[in-house]
C-alpha cells in the first residue's frame, strides 16, 4: 500500500526537484489567494507546502481543494519544486488531490488562543500541533540516543514489576491498587529490583513508568512519569557521577546534531546542549545551603531542597551540576551513610541549569546487612516488608550505586518548557487522568 508514497522528510531533505511524487497525510493548514490554494500537508515525518493553481488542474479538483476541511486525510500527486519562500525550502505543485476522509467541519483546535485546560481536554488532537510534534520527537530521540549509549557501554536492559508490595521512596506518594483480596501498589521506582538483578546481569538500565501520588500541584511533578534508571555493581559515588555526565553529554550531543530543527523551533539554542560536556560542577549539600544562606534564604539544614531553593541555585548555572552528600533526613532508607560523616549520605542529585533543578537522584546504596536493618527501622519501616531486599545483603553483597532520571524533567529543560505536562503526550496530574 505504501510503496508509491514518499515521506515528506525525504522530500525536504532535497535532491528531488522536478520529480513527480505522491504523498499522503493530514491537511494541517490551508489558505487560498488569487487562483492558488496552499495546502499544508503533515505526514508524521514533516510538514510541506503544496500549491494548487487554478489553471493547472480541472475545475472539480480546484473546487475539492477549496472545500477540503482541516485535518482531512488526503493524498496528493505533484511535482517537487525548490522554493525559498516555502517553510521547508521545498513545495509540491499539485496535479491531483484525493480525499481519503473528509474531516468534520470545525476541528476543535483553531488558529486562536486556547487555554491550557482546553488543550489538555483535547490532547488527543493537540498532539498534532507543531509544538507537540517537536517535543515528542525530541523525547523519542533522547531515549534512542540513551539506549545507544547503554549499548555502547555494555549495559543490559532489565524490567521490574509495576505492581509491588513495598515502598521504595516512602509511603506518602504510594498509589494503592486493589489486588484481588489484598492491597498492592504501583511502583515508584525500579531500583530495589535492580539491586537484585545486578548479581545476575551486572550493569543494567531501564526506561519504564514510575507512579507517585504527588499531592501538591507543581510544574514539575506528574503522577505517572517515565523513569530512566541505572544500577551498577562495584560502583561508588564518583563513578556514578561519571556515568551521568557521560550519558547526558552523549545524548545532548546527539540531539544537537539530529534534532536541531525541532530544538530551534522550541527556542532552544543547540549551543546550550553542546556545552553539556564533562566535568559537571559539584557542590555539596552543605555548600548549597551556604549559598542559600548568603543569598538570604531561611533554610534549615537537614531538609530536602525544594523547588524554590533548587530554582535559585540552578539559575546560577548554564550547564547541569551535581549536589552531593544530602543529609540522611532528606533521603530514602537505602542511601548509604558517609563512613566519615554518618549524618550525610553518599548521595547525588543532578540539577538542570536555568532554574530547572533536579533531573536525577541517586548515589551509593547500603550494602551491609546490619546497617540496612538499622536504617529500615530508623525510617519507621517494617523489615518484614523488605525481606527479599534484605536477603541481597546476605548472599554476595557488593558496593553498588545507581540513579534515576526523570525523562519528562529532562525533556522540560532540553525543550525549555514551562510545565512538565508538555513533556509527555497524555499527562497524568493530580486533577487529570483524561484523555
Ligand atoms: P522531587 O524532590 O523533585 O519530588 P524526588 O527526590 O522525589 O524528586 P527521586 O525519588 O530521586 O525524586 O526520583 C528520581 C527522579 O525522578 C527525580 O530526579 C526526577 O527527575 C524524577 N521524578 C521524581 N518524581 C517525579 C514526578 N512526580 N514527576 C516527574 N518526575 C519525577
Ligand atoms: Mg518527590
Amino acid at each position: 500500500m505504501s510503496e508509491s508514497f514518499l515521506e515528506v522528510s525525504r522530500i525536504l531533505s532535497g535532491g528531488l526537484e522536478g520529480e513527480k511524487v505522491k504523498v499522503r497525510g493530514w491537511l494541517h493548514n490551508k489558505r487560498s489567494s488569487g487562483g492558488i490554494h496552499f495546502l499544508i500537508l503533515r505526514d508524521g515525518t514533516g510538514i510541506i507546502q503544496c500549491t494548487m493553481k487554478r489553471d493547472k488542474v480541472d475545475r472539480r479538483q480546484f473546487e475539492l481543494a477549496k472545500d477540503v476541511t482541516l485535518e482531512s486525510s488526503i493524498e496528493l500527486t505533484g511535482t517537487v519544486r525548490r522554493d525559498e519562500r516555502a517553510p521547508g525550502g521545498y513545495e509540491i505543485a499539485v496535479e491531483e488531490l484525493k480525499v481519503v476522509h473528509m474531516a468534520e467541519e470545525g476541528f476543535p483546535i483553531a488558529k486562536k488562543y486556547h487555554g491550557p485546560e482546553f488543550l489538555l481536554d483535547h490532547r488527543h488532537l493537540w498532539i498534532r500541533s507543531r509544538k507537540m510534534q517537536n517535543i515528542l520527537r525530541v523525547r523519542a530521540k533522547f531515549l534512542e540516543a540513551a539506549r545507544e549509549w547503554f549499548k555502547l557501554n555494555g549495559y543490559t536492559e532489565f524490567h521490574s514489576p509495576i505492581l509491588i508490595t513495598a515502598a521504595c521512596e516512602g509511603g506518602a506518594t504510594l498509589f494503592p491498587v486493589k489486588y484481588f483480596d489484598r492491597e498492592a501498589y504501583l511502583t515508584q521506582s525500579w531500583q530495589l529490583y535492580a539491586e537484585a538483578a545486578i548479581a545476575s546481569l551486572g550493569k543494567i538500565y531501564t526506561v519504564a513508568p514510575s507512579f507517585r501520588a504527588e499531592k501538591s500541584r507543581t510544574r514539575r511533578h506528574l503522577t505517572e512519569y517515565w523513569h530512566l534508571e541505572v544500577e551498577i555493581p562495584w560502583c561508588g559515588l564518583n563513578e556514578v557521577m561519571k556515568v551521568e555526565e557521560e550519558l547526558l553529554s552523549y545524548v545532548c550531543r546527539r540531539l544537537a546534531s539530529e534534532a536541531s530543527r525541532e530544538l530551534r523551533d522550541l527556542g532552544r539554542d543547540v549551543k546550550d546542549l553542546l556545552r553539556v560536556e564533562p566535568p559537571f560542577e559539584r557542590l555539596t549539600y552543605d555548600e548549597a545551603v551556604e549559598i542559600l544562606h548568603e543569598d538570604g534564604f531561611d533554610f534549615e539544614w537537614g531538609k530536602d531542597l525544594g523547588r524554590v531553593e533548587e530554582r535559585h541555585l540552578a539559575l546560577k548555572f548554564d550547564k547541569p551540576f551535581f549536589i552531593t552528600h544530602y543529609p540522611r533526613s532528606a533521603k530514602a532508607f537505602y542511601h548509604k551513610p558517609d563512613p566519615n560523616r554518618p549524618e550525610v549520605t553518599l548521595s547525588v542529585d543532578l540539577m538542570a541549569p536555568e532554574g530547572y533543578g533536579e533531573i536525577t537522584g541517586g548515589g551509593e546504596r547500603i550494602d551491609d546487612l546490619d546497617e540496612l536493618l538499622k536504617s529500615i527501622k530508623e525510617n519507621g519501616l517494617n523489615p518484614e516488608d523488605y525481606k527479599w531486599y534484605i536477603d541481597l545483603r546476605r548472599y554476595g553483597s557488593v558496593p553498588h550505586a545507581g540513579f534515576g532520571l526523570g525523562v519528562e524533567r529532562t525533556i522540560s529543560w532540553i525543550c525549555r518548557l514551562d510545565h512538565i505536562r508538555d513533556a509527555i503526550a497524555f499527562p497524568r496530574l493530580i486533577n487529570r487522568v483524561y484523555p
